[in-house]
């Protein structure tokens, strides 16, 4: 007490005293003080849990969407350390097919190398390298994965091929060094390193091709810092997750995916989570497979979320019409402002140890150490991911860019493919769209933003002071995080401005 004023040591307002004022906020409006550094960044620890039973070293997910996740997109963020979760726009064979490729995919290769016949032609590796940017294919028999290999073609053996009809028969090498199946990505980086080539193919005892390591693979592995320790089960395979509705039949899809493909955790994919279906298939699930981990919503209130906790979930998804395809908030007038939303499902999950993922409008790195810092245990991407080599689809040419289509679950299109069921409008009549579809420009591969993303986050922590998950809940429980919301002049100024031209590279 001095001058009878009683000196505060913090200024600014807790999140509780920010998120209580009848205003909702998203990420960028909102900004945290800077908390005392006592550690240096690669110290710090974003190891989470994503549902009560699954950890993760890289607190990342991919959507369950049909322009996000399938088996190639899941395995790569499982061997980055967070996880991808597959959508369930598919038959319930196609969704096992998924769900089965990436548990028994050995880390360090190519997920889906390209693969031909030998009857195939030198246009279809034109057309391969267009839209899929590969340089090079193994041919086999049935010209599939799981054929006896017959050759490999790379570049040099086509680029001066003038007729492009000219079977690939009659220009593969088939002088091949191969290593059997069991070779660890190490060994096989060692191999390609002494054979002085650039593509290792993996051949099971049958000789038919298992899997492909390329010398560009091994390569960029080293040279990207290290995100997290892969995402594996007890059995040491993938960790991977899958959608799935609340309709009857999604029961035998539930149980398939469990006990047929050993999924890990289902998520009950809807936009508004808060309903009777939700919470009797979260009853059924708990009560036929007790070991299989539910992650129910989307919600957005703390009592929605109770209400879903109360009936067993192991997790939450928060968000609703946060989306950068979304239009829920627009059409139907329902939602709340992402920042805000994170911030008061997980006081309430938290408390009772229920991990949230917060979905939906993650642009930028310090959105994902804003979720992460209002109490979210883990961010899940849609935009941030599609468009990437990983993200199904072929990439076209649009207006001078090479881009990859990415639609929202609720637009028309999607919904005409069976994804009404999301937005409970399967019965009706009349669609109405809550999503649009289009597209993203080329983003290269995840391989490469997700490391970056983590490492980011990293930062952003250090700034904030807390070196883990638990330490950045400590302060914001605790009061010791302070935050602000931003004006537009401020938020202005958060970003570049007066330049007359620069470059904005994130790294
Ligand atoms: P993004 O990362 O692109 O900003 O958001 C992805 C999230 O948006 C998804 O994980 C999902 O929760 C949500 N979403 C996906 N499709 C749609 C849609 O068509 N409508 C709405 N309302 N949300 C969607």
């Amino acid at each position: 007490m001095q001058n009878g004023l009683t000196e505060s040591v913090y200024d600014g307002f807790t999140a509780q005293q920010l998120f209580n004022q009848g205003v909702c906020y998203t990420y960028d409006d909102v900004i945290f003080h800077p908390g005392h550094i006592y550690f240096p960044a690669h110290e710090v620890d974003l190891t989470c849990n994503v549902t009560k039973n699954i950890k993760l070293r890289v607190p990342i997910v991919s959507s369950p969407m049909d322009t996000v996740t399938e088996a190639e997109m899941a395995i790569t963020m499982a061997s980055l350390g967070g996880m991808g979760f597959l959508h369930y726009n598919n038959t319930l064979e196609e969704q096992l097919r998924q769900v089965q490729k990436a548990k028994s995919h050995t880390p360090g290769f190519i997920v889906t190398p390209a693969v031909l016949s030998p009857t195939d032609t030198v246009s279809k590796l034109y057309d391969l390298k267009a839209s899929r940017g590969f340089s090079s294919v193994c041919v086999t028999d049935s010209g599939s994965l799981g054929g006896r290999l017959l050759g490999l073609v790379t570049t040099r053996d086509f680029d001066f091929v003038t007729d492009r009809m000219t079977p690939l028969a009659e220009v593969m090498t088939t002088d091949l060094v191969t290593a059997p199946e069991g070779t660890t990505p190490e060994a096989a980086a060692e191999l390609l390193k002494k054979i002085k080539k650039n593509k290792l193919p993996i051949v099971n005892a049958a000789g038919e091709l298992v899997g492909l390591a390329t010398r560009a693979a091994a390569k960029e592995s080293r040279s990207l810092p290290a995100p997290g320790a892969p995402s594996l089960d007890s059995a040491g395979r993938l960790r991977v997750g899958a959608a799935v509705g609340t309709r009857e039949s999604d029961k035998e899809r539930v149980r398939a995916l469990w006990q047929v493909a050993g999924v890990d955790a289902v998520i009950l994919d809807s936009s508004q989570g808060d309903s009777t279906y939700q919470i009797s298939m979260i009853q059924h699930i708990k009560a036929s497979h007790p070991g299989l981990d539910v992650i129910a919503g989307n919600v957005v209130t703390g009592a929605q979320a109770r209400r879903l906790i109360e009936a067993g979930a192991d997790g939450l998804r928060v968000g609703m019409g946060s989306g950068s395809i979304c239009t829920t908030q627009e059409v139907c007038a329902v939602g709340r402002g992402q920042a805000t939303a994170v911030y008061h499902v997980a006081r309430v999950a938290n408390a009772l140890g229920v991990p949230i993922i917060a979905d939906g409008g993650i642009q930028n790195s310090g959105h994902i150490t804003k979720a992460l810092a209002l109490g979210a245990s883990a961010v899940m991407c849609g935009s941030l991911f599609a468009g990437t080599t990983e993200a199904p689809g072929e990439y076209f040419t649009l207006n001078g860019q090479r881009v990859k289509k990415y639609r929202g679950m609720g637009s028309l299109e999607a919904m005409a493919k069976g994804s009404e069921s999301r937005y409970l409008s399967d019965t009706q009549a009349l669609k109405i769209a809550q999503g649009v579809s289009g597209a993203v420009k080329d983003k290269g591969s995840v391989r490469r933003t997700v490391p970056f993303l983590a490492q980011a986050v990293k930062q952003g922590f250090q700034d904030l002071g807390a070196n883990s998950i638990s330490a950045a809940r400590e302060l914001l429980y605790g009061g010791g995080m302070r935050v602000e919301a931003r004006t537009n002049a401020a938020q202005a100024e958060g970003n570049v401005h007066d330049m007359v031209a620069f470059e904005k590279r994130p790294w």
